[in-house]
Formats: structure tokens, sequence, C-alpha cells
């Protein structure tokens, strides 16, 4: 089991999946069903040690912290912004920082986690793009980010919802985002409804396909624009992967029945905010189950972007709209703490 080990040569069993912990467990000369003990006391209580784990020996016990070790995630800091939103920054063990952002909005409560430490897709309008690509998070990593947010949250309050929206393009780390997935669909873990949980991407073919047969999950595009030399100004990836590859490969994903791809599209003042526009992602998503998710530009000091005025958004949100295709409207939410899309990252 060469995966995720320390210097002591143990592993980090928050990222072994169930099947891997069984390997473990038997090669330890332990019943099968011990592993899934295990695994329940590490996703459904988040024991700390293994010597909490009182209905196992105490001799298995410490056999296990031999071979393995638990770890969680270090809260660096919790900002609450005005509106509600709340900002988690968690510490990971070799120093480096990640964001999970709360963001409550009617009866949902939705946990937007990281899955990388930076991002390589160098989209030229986004903040963490700005960081380059530190490191992948493993699969606790990622997971532990909803296991542990779910305990500091308010009394009365609940998860309803997980968005891989954070830092990071998820499906270049896509191995350790599938057994996270694996984690928090279990109902021996975290127990998520695939409904729940939506996975985006700047637009990885290959990924999106293998994600597709893998996971029931709901899938995000981040479209962005409406021609390949518009969307590769913006978005290098495009260059990899043009609008014909990226839309094919949507039109052709085994959806589970009743689900839609939702295409992300972050308006820009005056660059793609215009109803030719509207009209263009018209034209490109009507062969597709499709709706779209208008994201007005979250500015910042870095970037000379602008936020469209609203009335503009709304000609928009009306033009799709009324050619057939359902197109809401993300209201920007923590601002005021650096917690908005595209804001995660930034220094200070
Ligand atoms: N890497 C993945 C997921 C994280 S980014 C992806 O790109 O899809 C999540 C969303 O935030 C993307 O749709 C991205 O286009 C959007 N975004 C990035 N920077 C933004 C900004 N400054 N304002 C508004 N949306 C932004
Ligand atoms: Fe990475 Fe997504 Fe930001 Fe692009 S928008 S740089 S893919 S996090």
């Amino acid at each position: 089991m060469p995966r995720f080990t320390d210097e002591l040569g143990r592993v980090d069993i928050r990222s072994l999946s169930l099947a891997e912990i069984r390997e473990l467990v038997q090669g330890l000369g332990k019943e099968k069903f011990r592993a899934l003990q295990v695994y329940k006391w590490i996703w459904q209580r988040l024991i700390p040690s293994f010597q909490d784990m009182t209905n196992i020996s105490k001799a298995f016990r410490s056999e296990m912290e031999d071979r393995a070790f638990l770890r969680q995630l270090e809260l660096h800091r919790m900002e609450r912004s005005s509106d509600g939103t709340r900002k988690l920054a968690w510490r990971l063990h070799d120093g480096l920082l990640i964001e999970s952002v709360l963001i409550p909005d009617d009866e949902r409560l939705t946990l937007c986690i990281s899955s990388q430490v930076g991002c390589a897709m160098g989209c030229a309008f986004c903040l963490t793009g700005d960081l380059g690509l530190i490191r992948n998070l493993t699969p606790a990593e990622i997971a532990l980010q909803v296991a542990q947010a779910e305990r500091l949250i308010d009394p009365g309050e609940r998860i309803s919802n997980i968005v891989f929206m954070g830092m990071g393009e998820p499906l270049a780390n896509l191995d350790h985002v599938l057994v996270a997935l694996d984690f928090l669909l279990d109902e021996n873990a975290l127990n998520y409804s695939h409904r729940k949980i939506t996975v985006s991407t700047a637009g990885l073919v290959k990924g999106l396909r293998r994600l597709a047969d893998a996971s029931p999950v709901n899938l995000a595009v981040s479209l962005n624009a409406t021609t390949d030399v518009q969307r590769a100004a913006i978005m290098p990836v495009n260059k990899a992967h043009d609008l014909r590859e990226l839309l094919e490969t949507c039109r052709t994903l085994p959806l589970p029945a009743g689900k839609r791809i939702t295409f992300e599209y972050v308006m820009i003042g005056g660059f793609n905010d215009s109803l030719d526009d509207a009209r263009r992602v018209l034209k490109l998503l009507r062969p597709i189950k499709a709706k779209v998710n208008l994201i007005p530009y979250n500015e910042n000091p870095d970037r000379d972007l602008r936020r469209p005025a609203e009335d503009v958004v709304q000609a928009f949100q009306n033009f799709v709209v009324q050619g057939g295709i359902q197109c809401s409207i993300r209201s920007s939410r923590g601002t005021d703490i650096s917690a908005a899309c595209g804001q995660l990252g930034k220094k200070g």
C-alpha cells in the first residue's frame, strides 16, 4: 500500500477506500467485518485516535497505530460575512492553506470545497489560478472539509449541498476526487445523496467522461465564452480542448435520468455579456441537456475586469430563458471576506 504514507511508513487511513481498509485489516489477520467498524469510526465518528475504537480490542488498536495514522485539518481561521457566508481556512499538515466556503441561501446551506492547493489551469479572471498548482489534495483532505465543517456549523444547521467549486480543478485530481466522492456518498461514511453534490470543471474532457462513467453526481462545466477565440483568451484549456470537442463530449455523456449539466457563465462587462453572446449560448447548448448559471464577475483590485450592470445580466438571462433553456443568476455572496467565486487563495 504505497499511497499516502508518512516518514515512518504508516498509511493515511482516511485516504483509503473501504476495500483498501479491508486489505489492511485482513493483512493483520483480522476478520473482514472489522474493516467496516474501522471505516465507521473514522468517517462517522471522526475519531482523533485509534484508541477511541471502543468495540475493537486494545491489541488491534495498537497494531493499527503501528500501521496507520489519523489526521484532521486544522482550522486556521473562520471569517463570517455580513450575509451569513462563512469562509473556512484550513491548515494542512505541511503548512499549506486551503479554503472552503459555507453559503446559506433560503432552505439550503451549500458547502463549497477545494480539490487542489492552487490550480494549474490559469484562467485569466480567477485569483486561484495566480497561485499555479502547488499540490493535489488527498482524498482525506477533500472529504474532511465536509466532515469537519459539519461540526463547526451552528446548532440547527445542516449542510444540504456540496459543490467542488473552491480552489483547484477537480478533474485534474480525479483519482483522489473519486475516492473522496465515495466517502461523501457512502451510507457508512458521510451519506450525502448524489443529487446534492456537484463537481465543476473548466473543461477537461477525458476527466468528464471518466467521472460521468464512474459516478452519478451532478456535473457543472465552466463555459464562460461562446467562441473559441473569446474562450481561449480567458481560458487556456480551450487551446487543448476547443468548444466543439467540449460540447460534443457533454452531449454524449451518460447522464442519469432527469439530470442536466450546469453550464457556468462568468459574465464580464463588455467582454461576453451581449445579446449576441446569449444567442450563441442558446445555439451551442440546444443539443445538450443543459441549464445555465450566470455568475456576474466578482471584481478585485488585481484585475481590470468589470461586473456588468444588473440590467445587462437580467437581459441576458431573459434571452436565454425565452430561448428555452433554464437560466439562473448566482447572487454573489461573501465578497466582503473574499469568499466569492474566484477570490479564494487571495493573499492577506
Ligand atoms: N476549477 C473549476 C472549479 C472551481 S472555479 C472550474 O473552473 O469550474 C468555480 C467557478 O468560479 C468557475 O465557474 C469559474 O469560472 C468561476 N470564477 C472564477 N473566478 C471568478 C470571478 N472572479 N468571478 C466570478 N466567477 C469566477
Ligand atoms: Fe482553476 Fe477553475 Fe480558477 Fe480556472 S476558474 S483557474 S480552472 S479554479
